[in-house]
């Protein structure tokens, strides 16, 4: 009898803790992914992509395929699986671990002003720049539409779909980034501000090194509150140790 762990991924963690629970004999690992990426790159174990529908689907697809351990490991903006998963999880009494990893730290010499939302970020650009990097993912970029008189160079793994800003430059790329090379991005594009989501993690922390050796201002956007009585580990090593399973 094996054990079987449904990730729901989307993130490096949840590709590092499939790796991790596919070499331990006994163990059976699914990741979902909800397809928003046109070529995810390799797992290992299974894959499943597309929504559940709702907390009430998840919750179906946990009973109907004998999931014994759920681990959420989704983006720490992903709010809506999150809250399904944790909804899911009380349903149907699966044990449930929650993984996010540590969000960014500003350090001496950082200009960050801090956003609870993408509206509030484009409330606030037109008073720090007008020649912003974008960096908050393709989805959302309708908040910052009506913004004229601002260049916009738009970073995403997949090309973006309007509604848009007027004057935007798509850049497709995907991490991980170096100092350097986002040192020279900005100083190419001519920046003067960058707008980020607070994703933590280390593959995309290098515009915020890059941005602070060049003096310049950072909108943050701060993450969205886990749901209520939920704590997450922050690493794959605290999800194993967390797991209950065979
Ligand atoms: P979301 O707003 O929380 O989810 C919207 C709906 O998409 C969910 O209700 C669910 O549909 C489906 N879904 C989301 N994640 C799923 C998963 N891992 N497996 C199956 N269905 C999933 O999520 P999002 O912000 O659009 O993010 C979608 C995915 O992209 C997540 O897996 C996340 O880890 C990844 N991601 C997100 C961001 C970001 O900035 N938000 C950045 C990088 C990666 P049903 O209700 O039908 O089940």
């Amino acid at each position: 009898m094996s054990s079987h762990v449904l990730i729901l991924g989307g993130t490096s963690e949840a590709r590092a803790l499939a790796t991790a629970l596919a070499a331990r004999p006994g163990i059976r690992v699914t990741t979902s992914l909800a397809g928003r990426v046109a070529e995810p790159g390799a797992l290992d174990g299974e894959v499943r992509v597309g929504g559940f529908g709702g907390a009430g689907g998840l919750a179906g697809w946990l009973r109907e395929e004998g999931v014994d351990a759920l681990v959420d490991a989704t983006h720490p903006f992903a709010e809506s699986i999150t809250a399904n998963a944790a909804r899911a999880a009380i349903e149907t009494g699966v044990p449930a671990v929650v993984l996010r990893r540590p969000g960014w730290r500003p350090g001496p010499g950082d200009h960050w002003h801090p956003v609870t939302s993408l509206d509030a970020a484009a409330e606030l650009l037109p008073r720090l720049g007008r020649r912003v990097f974008l960096t908050t993912g393709r989805l959302g970029l309708a908040s910052f539409a009506r913004l004229t008189g601002i260049h916009f160079v738009v970073r995403s793994v997949d090309p973006p779909e309007p509604p848009m800003p007027p004057d935007t430059h798509v850049l497709l790329a995907r991490g991980p980034f170096t100092v350097p090379g986002e040192t020279a991005l900005l100083r190419e594009h001519r920046v003067d501000v960058l707008v980020t989501k607070d994703s933590g993690g280390a593959a995309t922390v290098a515009k915020l090194t890059a941005a602070r050796d060049l003096g310049l201002p950072v909108v943050v956007v701060q993450r969205p509150p886990l749901p209520d009585g939920v704590t997450a580990v922050p690493d794959v090593k605290g999800v194993l140790e967390r797991l209950v399973i065979g």
